[in-house]
């Protein structure tokens, strides 16, 4: 079937409402408080306390199109964008939740209804991995699919085994993936299921078999009724039901890379020359959903990694010959296309727009005399017949122009170079110790100067010892 995005997103929560699933709004990207997690990054995180029975809620079932970001911690896509056509930094999870109600089996019956039944793929090209152990899940897949034995792979803890993050629910799973087929071979020698990491193998939804709750010491205790957790990217399943190459042609973001066409007047290209573009068309998405969620660009945490992702969407910008601010530009195109999900991010377009332009023109003020710098700096490590920007060359870049490291490193790729992050590292803690040592210097400095303008102002006093101190103390 063909649907757009939004048909999309529409049907999968229509099915698991017939189902008895309540559909639940999705949350902030911003978790609610829970710091040990920087952005929400899958559709469960809302539901984290009610998998660990801290949390009661008025249904067992529910189903959400969750926003997620996965672009710090333990799920950090950042750098994948733009290579893969199946990674986001910001996309949009789709999913179905079980609190102690059903388990493996109407998991499995539901994913395989909606997808061949509802979605009519073409079963020939369905896989399904299983983790390693799980003989209760292949069995599963035997008795209530039609899909052959040979298509059910087995695959270690890296791949099927959920995590949120290094602590928190977790739990063997289940992926679904469609073979979008020869044409899209990798190079590797053996191509195939947990072989290489190529788009022709597209993972669509990962159903995890909710059982455990790791604590900080990595301990597993089982939770309190086993649970169902799922996720599917709504932008992965549209680019297959849309018959495109690349989550980037779909409906969802097409439009944000024709907008970037059109305000740097040059063309895109699919493969390695449309790279900027669909860096642009991610990174825009991102930025106009975390601002709604009320992050601000900043220097630390949350702030700095939408910072990071403002500023590396502005610098291809530059690659592709834009001269003036224009990320602001692209958000009423994402409201276009986005808002009719997230209302939110139509009712603060113009804040939103205000607060990227701002942090863009902002980063102009440097950017130009920075790109020179960086040209430099390359030529002379090239001269010096080096591979690698050092740490200390990084760190002006970062303290002087205002490029965060992994705009560094961008760079240096283009141009076959790579960067010395532990020298960075180093430059950076170096600089704090600076910076703290000064500020004790200061306070020590303030603290002679006051006392020296004391003494001048009463003259030298006589201590004459605590009783009168204290004495002043009790009338005080
Ligand atoms: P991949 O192996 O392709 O990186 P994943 O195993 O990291 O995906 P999960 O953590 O299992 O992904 O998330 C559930 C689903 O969310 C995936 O099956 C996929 O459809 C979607 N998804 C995950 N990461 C991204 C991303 N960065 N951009 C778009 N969709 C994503
Ligand atoms: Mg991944
Ligand atoms: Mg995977
Ligand atoms: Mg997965």
């Amino acid at each position: 079937r063909r649907l757009t995005g939004a048909e999309l997103r529409e049907e999968f929560l229509r099915f698991f409402e017939k189902k008895g699933h309540t559909i639940v709004p999705s949350s902030s990207l911003v978790p609610h408080n829970d710091p040990t997690l920087l952005f929400t990054n899958a559709g469960m995180v809302q539901f984290k306390d009610v998998f660990l029975g801290l949390d009661q809620r008025p249904y067992k079932r529910a189903t959400t199109a969750q926003k997620c970001v996965r672009a710090g911690g333990k799920h950090n896509d950042l750098e994948t964008v733009g290579r893969t056509a199946r990674h986001h930094t910001f996309f949009e999870m789709l999913g179905n939740f079980s609190f102690g109600d059903y388990f493996k089996r109407e998991a499995i019956t539901f994913a395989w209804e909606f997808l061949t039944g509802v979605l009519e793929l073409p079963r020939e090209r369905l896989w399904v991995t299983i983790y390693q152990d799980d003989d209760e899940a292949y069995n599963l897949w035997l008795e209530l699919t039609d899909i052959p034995a040979d298509r059910i792979v087995r695959m270690g803890e890296k791949d099927n085994f959920w995590a949120m993050g290094d602590t928190g629910p977790c739990g063997p799973c289940s992926e679904i993936l469609i073979d979008r087929g020869e044409e899209f071979r990798c190079q590797a020698p053996e191509c195939g299921i947990g072989k290489c990491d190529c788009d022709r193998w597209l993972e669509l939804w990962n159903l995890v078999f909710m059982q455990y709750n790791r604590d900080a010491e990595g301990n597993l205790t089982p939770l309190p009724r086993p649970s169902i957790d799922t996720g599917m990217g709504l932008e992965r399943v549209a680019s297959v039901l849309q018959g495109v190459n690349s989550n980037f042609d779909t409906d969802l973001i097409r439009p944000l890379i024709e907008a970037v066409e059109n305000l740097s007047g040059k063309s895109y290209h699919a493969g390695e020359e449309g790279f900027p573009f669909r860096v642009i068309a991610d990174h825009a998405r991102a930025c106009t959903f975390l601002v709604a969620d009320g992050v601000l660009p900043g220097n630390e945490g949350r702030g700095y990694v939408l910072r990071r992702i403002l500023r590396r969407a502005v610098r291809f910008g530059k690659v592709l010959g834009i001269e003036s601010a224009f990320l602001y530009k692209l958000v009423p195109v994402v409201v276009s296309i986005l808002g009719g999900a997230y209302p939110e991010i139509e009712e603060k377009q113009e804040y939103i727009q205000k607060v990227i332009r701002l942090e863009e023109e902002r980063f102009r003020e440097t950017l130009h005399e920075g790109m020179k710098v960086v040209a430099e700096i390359i030529e002379k490590v090239k001269k010096e017949g080096r591979n690698e920007i050092s740490g200390r060359e990084a760190f002006v870049l970062y303290d002087t122009y205002g490029f965060p490291l992994d705009l560094a490193e961008d760079i240096a790729e283009e141009n076959g170079l790579t960067v010395d992050r532990e020298g960075f590292a180093e430059a950076m803690e170096e600089q704090r110790r600076r910076a703290r040592a000064a500020r004790e210097d200061a306070k020590a400095w303030q603290g002679a100067v006051s006392y020296a303008h004391l003494l001048g102002e009463v003259g030298p006093t006589e201590f004459v010892g605590y009783d009168r101190f204290e004495s002043a103390a009790k009338v005080l």
